[in-house]
């Protein structure tokens, strides 16, 4: 048994896109980070939405991660371990090969986010809808879809099975059977105060993204992808698998937006915020190349959505079969 942890943060998040901000925005971004640790019987991945101190990648893993609780035993045993089959579960995953996503139909919660109980009742609604919508999907691509993630509010602070969260920090946790989704209310809630159209964006799309690294734990990606990155030798090639699977989760994550586009509905207003946000997120000057640049984080979250149709797969999402300056 061992403890898988992705950490992402978000470092630097794009304000609301008024126009007077434009200027600084080309040097803030939305922040990826990833880290894994190996502990007993743990599987985790975390989100950041605010600046840690330094960069780089989180305590490195010491385990065998092929092993970590998986929901598909193709990816259990000692072959698991090995750089090869990680890069089948990772390149050649069933999830690709899955048809579109469903819309979950549900339309989004007309309340204000300036609360946590706002935000709860926001976020609570949409990781229902994911779940559902995800299932058929996760059941075709094979994958032993139980685990519904938890949603936990918090302020600035929280400790977790995972570990300490000491910033403001979206936080997916996997482990074993269980996962939980930790959402610092309070940072939306403040994004709410300057632009709640905006806000309602942020809060969407990041459900989404941490979601998407949900579908990643339930099909092994997550772990896999993570074995890939530590058997790597270069700093090169480690930041870009970091990359690969962070561009993969906002992938996923729109996909989903794109799938239920209608219903929700993301459009207007709230659809051109959406579109702000996915293309000024990604890796800054200063900071490790681990989560992609604007223009890749903008291209892999369309590609999800797909808005010039109604349907979206997640085969739309492989970037682990991708030229690398499609993941630069
Ligand atoms: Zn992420």
């Amino acid at each position: 048994m061992n403890l898988l942890v992705t950490q992402d943060e978000h470092r630097k998040v794009p304000e609301s896109p008024r126009v007077e901000q434009m200027v600084n925005l080309s040097s803030k971004k939305l922040r990826t980070l990833a880290g894994l640790a190996a502990v007993a019987g743990l599987s985790l991945a975390l989100h950041a939405q605010a600046a840690q101190a330094s960069g780089g990648v989180p305590p490195q893993p010491a385990a065998e991660l092929g092993k970590t609780a998986q929901p598909k035993a193709t990816i259990q045993g000692e072959q698991a371990t090995t750089l090869a089959s990680n890069t089948n579960i990772v390149r050649y995953n069933r999830l690709y090969k899955t048809g579109a996503i469903p819309a979950s139909k549900c339309k989004e919660v007309n309340v204000s986010l300036r609360t946590a109980a706002g935000v709860k009742a926001y976020d609570q609604q949409l990781l229902n809808c994911m779940w559902a919508a995800w299932a058929p999907i996760l059941k075709a691509s094979g994958a032993n879809y139980r685990v519904k993630p938890t949603m936990v509010l918090y302020g600035s602070k929280a400790n977790t099975v995972c570990g300490v969260i000491s910033s403001p920090t979206s936080y997916y946790c996997g482990h074993g059977t269980k996962a939980e989704i930790y959402i610092p209310w309070g940072y939306i809630a403040n994004m709410w105060k300057n632009s709640p159209t905006y806000a309602r964006a942020y809060a969407t799309n990041t459900m989404a993204h941490e979601y998407g690294h949900h579908v990643q734990y339930m099909t092994g990606i997550l772990s896999a992808s993570w074995s890939r990155q530590y058997a790597f030798t270069t700093s090169a090639a480690k930041l870009e698998e970091s990359r690969r699977r962070e561009l993969q989760a906002s992938c996923l994550g729109s996909a989903y937006i794109g799938a239920n586009k209608r219903y929700y509905p993301m459009s207007a207003g709230l659809y051109s915020q959406w579109k702000y946000l996915v293309e000024h997120s990604g890796d800054i000057k200063g900071y490790p190349r681990d989560h992609g640049s604007f223009a890749n984080h903008g291209w892999w979250s369309h590609a999800g959505f797909y808005a010039a149709s109604s349907s979206t797969y997640a085969g739309r999402c492989n970037t682990f079969n991708s030229a690398s300056s499609r993941v630069s």
